[in-house]
């Protein structure tokens, strides 16, 4: 089989649609139309049981108690949006502090400053080198007036995953909410709302191989019962949460994404996990001055950040047109500044702009690894031939070792 070029290696950006989703879309384009908010006849009857199907899939996924807990959006933009803007209007008579953190998608980042403007205040907890929280500067940081926890699952850039399980513990101890952004984490790894005291939490179907535009927000009905106020008014559906009408093809895909992955993950995982490490120790072991970004074992299984010293992360793209890597988020790519997220870990410049995101996925193969390893390593060797910066780097640490020979 001969390979096919552009490589796709950003499934942090978005995923392809996984054949089995795309076929359980498919009827709902044409001959099952319906609106799910008919009530009166059988068009509608037969889109709102595929919803319902829907709803319980994304709920089983994620550990939901009922799936009268998810409200579908569309993506975790708006999931975000909903959850953090929600319960600081709804929630507004406990208090107005929300705590962050500074490597979190602008989703959340951004709608904690538009709050506040609005008089909320906001805490953005640092993270250590390999992008954790630090469970007692957080502890630290809650006051009489915080409502909210904002906590990433898995971080979309570095891949490293927060101790979910202690923020839940926390929140429910000081009882306040935990919201978890985990766009990244569903389907990649174990995730229970119950297990993890999670209160709220963002997903998107095209992160896990469904379609674009389609997501959910957990919303936890008992103990605590979430109370939220609405971004988006109309008609009432989703409880109020979230009006209009519903994108059935979309959310038909977004649970069949989350069945399959299910049934799939931890086979899936460990595959990942095994081309990661190929693709990591093929690197390393033909190139020096290489740095893992990220947490060492606490990271998503399809994900790999590299920094490679010397060069510039732009001109390595540039280089490897015939593999689809980035250099930070999609949603940043469009600005010059190096990435918050490697800033935050506290890179410098040079490293952070010398740093590619490797994101596998469910379609990578073991033949694609080798040949992005080769290139790789041809690239970096060819840019780094060329920059005086490493000529006198290499030239030193050989005279070191003459003299120690
Ligand atoms: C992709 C992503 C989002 C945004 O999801 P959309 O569905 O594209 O709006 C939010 N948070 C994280 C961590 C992401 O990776």
């Amino acid at each position: 089989m001969t390979l096919q070029t552009p490589i796709y290696l950003d499934n942090h950006a978005t995923t392809a649609v996984d054949p089995r989703v795309l076929d359980a879309m498919l009827p709902y384009f044409s001959e099952r139309f319906g609106n799910a908010a008919s009530k009166s006849h059988a068009f509608g009857w037969e889109a709102d049981a595929a919803v319902d199907t829907a709803r319980q899939q994304v709920a089983k996924l994620i550990g939901a108690a009922s799936p009268r807990e998810i409200v579908f959006t569309s993506g975790a933009t708006e999931s975000d949006n909903l959850a953090i803007k929600g319960v600081a209007e709804a929630y507004r008579d406990k208090g107005n502090h929300i705590i962050t953190c500074v490597t979190e998608h602008k989703a959340v980042l951004d709608s904690c400053k538009v709050l506040a403007k609005h008089g909320c205040e906001i805490t953005y907890l640092p993270v250590a080198a390999d992008g954790m929280i630090d469970m007692q500067r957080l502890r630290g940081a809650i006051t009489e007036k915080t409502i909210l926890l904002s906590i990433m699952a898995a971080n979309n850039e570095i891949g490293t995953i927060q101790p979910i399980k202690e923020i839940g513990r926390l929140a429910k101890e000081k009882n306040i909410l935990f919201h978890s952004d985990a766009t990244q984490g569903v389907g990649k790894f174990p995730i229970n709302v119950d297990a993890m005291g999670i209160d709220l939490l963002s997903l998107t179907a095209h992160k896990m191989y469904g379609p674009k535009g389609s997501g959910a927000l957990y919303v936890r009905g008992n103990k605590p019962k979430v109370k939220l106020a609405s971004m988006i008014d109309g008609g009432g559906h989703e409880n109020g949460m979230r009006s209009g009408t519903l994108n059935v093809p979309g959310i038909v895909g977004l649970g069949k994404a989350c069945e399959l992955s299910q049934q799939e993950m931890s086979g899936e995982a460990e595959r990942l996990i095994a081309l990661r490490e190929r693709l990591k120790d093929g690197i390393l072991s033909q190139l020096d001055d290489v740095r893992i970004n990220g947490h060492a074992e606490q990271r998503l299984p399809g994900n790999l950040n590299l920094s490679f010293a010397y060069i510039e992360g732009e001109s390595l793209l540039m280089g490897l047109k015939d593999i689809a890597v980035s250099t930070g988020s999609a949603c940043t790519s469009a600005s010059l500044e190096p990435s918050y997220v490697l800033k935050a870990i506290g890179l410098a410049d040079e490293l952070a702009y010398s740093a590619i995101r490797f994101g596998l996925g469910r379609f990578t193969t073991e033949d694609e690894i080798d040949y992005t390893i080769k290139r790789v390593v041809e690239e970096v060797s060819r840019l780094r031939a060329m920059s005086p910066v490493y000529k006198a780097k290499q030239d030193r640490s050989q005279a070191a070792n003459g003299k120690r020979s």
